[in-house]
């Protein structure tokens, strides 16, 4: 496949990883559009956060290929994947506590690229603009020079967020990032990730229903490591297979 005419930014395919002897992830394979919020939804255990794990480099596959614009990611360390362009959160903000809302925006930003060769005070310009800009998206301009330590729970996803984002990767993937935020904190995370599409593909892990119809392309639903349904959020939500397995929990 050229990638110059892949519609795909990301190719999971038959993806499976076995833990002694148990599929958490069962040859799965779904396709990323540029551009895309995919979210993952299921059970449980279902292997949401384990297909974050494979994807990223964090947990070693079984067996299967993903493909990221044509590269393979399965054979790249979580750094060599990082530096090609997917950046990934965890469940729970891993902010620094002590240090300032700017100060951990500046941190993340991507080192080392020589643009500015010696000239510093360029480059320090640069960084300030761009941790504004930031800053702005996720909605904590007014909060440049607060510690971390004082920001509310959603304010701390949202900053993770900005730190990922201030890397600009193309694709970026959020597990539960509305887990404990109140609903108007949700609402504007969803308005943050409509955003950010417009520049990157997301793939979501999410249970919130609502949150899920304001930011999903398309969804999936897992299960068992497997696919079992998929489409747009009203498609999956009619399908009898998902009826089935919510129902039944
Ligand atoms: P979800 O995020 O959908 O709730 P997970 O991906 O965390 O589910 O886990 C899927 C299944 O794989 C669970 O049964 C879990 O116990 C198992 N699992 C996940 N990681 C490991 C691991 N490193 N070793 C053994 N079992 C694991
Ligand atoms: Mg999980």
């Amino acid at each position: 496949m050229n990638k110059m005419n892949d519609k795909f930014l990301l190719r999971v395919e038959g993806l499976t990883v076995s833990f002694d002897g148990f599929k958490a992830v069962n040859d799965l394979s779904f396709y990323v559009e540029p551009n895309e919020c995919r979210v993952i939804i299921g059970p449980n255990g279902a292997g949401k956060t384990t297909v974050l794990d494979l994807i990223c480099g964090r947990t070693k596959a079984t067996d299967g290929s993903v493909k990221f614009k044509g590269q393979e990611l399965l054979e790249m360390r979580e750094d060599q994947i990082v530096h090609a362009g997917v950046g990934r959160k965890f469940q729970t903000p891993s902010v620094y506590e002590d240090l300032t809302v700017f100060e951990n925006l500046e941190l993340s930003y991507p080192k080392g690229h020589g643009v500015f060769g010696a000239l510093t005070f360029k480059r320090d310009e640069a960084v300030k603009s761009r941790i504004k800009e930031i800053a702005a998206t996720i909605f904590l301009d007014g909060m440049l020079e607060e510690k971390a330590a004082y920001l509310s729970h959603g304010q701390k996803q949202w900053l993770e967020i900005g730190m990922l984002l201030i890397q600009d990767p193309e694709l970026l993937m959020l597990d539960e990032p509305v887990a404990g935020m109140s609903v108007a904190e949700r609402k504007k995370t969803a308005e943050l990730l409509n955003r950010i599409i417009k520049d990157r593909s997301v793939i979501v892990i999410e249970h919130d229903m609502g949150f899920v119809e304001d930011i999903a392309t398309r969804v999936t639903v897992l299960h068992q490591g497997k696919t079992l349904s998929e489409g747009s959020m009203e498609r999956v939500q009619n399908d009898p297979k998902v009826i089935e397995v919510y129902l039944g929990h």
